[in-house]
């Protein structure tokens, strides 16, 4: 093995919940700015290429229950976008999105065979904006299958910067991964939460990388 195919057996690629309901090409219920027929096309070329490259993907998917306790209207009265306190922590009211097994939740990049997909969200009691836990501290698979596959660095974009994206790359940080940041390849749902979560990802050790 020479030294660059060592190096890209040790990168990972994380696509973050880039689903229908997170986009407005499909008319989402929680669309993104900016997640028109072009990012997605962008999104689509550069994973394509990765992929060619022959770095494993692992994509996040979040996957909620109707009765889930980040949707408003499971909580009568509260007005979407609240922040609402659930015992301790500080919970969005988001629309209702990405219910399981509805048109909403569909990943609207190309899953090679050879990829991971990584649900999360399905506890109705636990929101989880990060790919490797929920807010109760249940893992999901992604650190099981990292280092299944001897991943050592990650290559993470998606939606939404300020919410997924953000949280997927602390977490990524915080487990010893190396990360870069296709800050092109995401969107926010916020122009201001989305500057301060490129300064707070670049302040945990994330590389910033423009371009796709
Ligand atoms: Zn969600």
């Amino acid at each position: 093995m020479n030294e660059s195919t060592g190096f890209l057996n040790e990168t990972g690629v994380i696509i973050v919940d880039v689903q229908a309901d997170f986009t407005e090409l499909k008319s989402g219920s929680l669309a993104v700015p900016g997640t028109d027929a072009r990012y997605i096309e962008t999104v689509e070329n550069a994973t394509c290429k990765f992929s060619e490259q022959g770095l494993q993907l692992y994509f996040t998917q979040d996957w909620h229950p109707a009765e889930h306790i980040s949707f408003y209207t499971n909580h009568p009265g509260i007005q979407p976008m609240a922040a609402i306190e659930i015992d301790g922590r500080s919970q969005i009211m988001w629309p209702p999105h990405c219910v399981q097994d509805t048109s909403g939740a569909k990943i609207l990049i190309t899953v090679p065979q050879s990829a991971e997909i990584v649900r999360k969200g399905m506890d109705p009691k636990f929101d989880s904006y990060s790919g490797f836990a929920d807010d109760g501290g249940h893992k999901t698979q992604l650190s099981n299958l990292l280092q299944r596959d001897g991943i050592k660095k990650l290559i993470i974009y998606g939606l939404a910067m300020d919410y997924c994206v953000k949280a997927t790359v602390l977490d990524a940080l915080k487990a010893g991964y190396k990360v870069e940041l296709m800050v092109d390849l995401c969107r926010g749902v916020d122009p201001a939460t989305t500057t301060d979560a490129i300064k707070t990802m670049e302040a945990a050790g994330a590389a910033i990388v423009r371009g796709d």
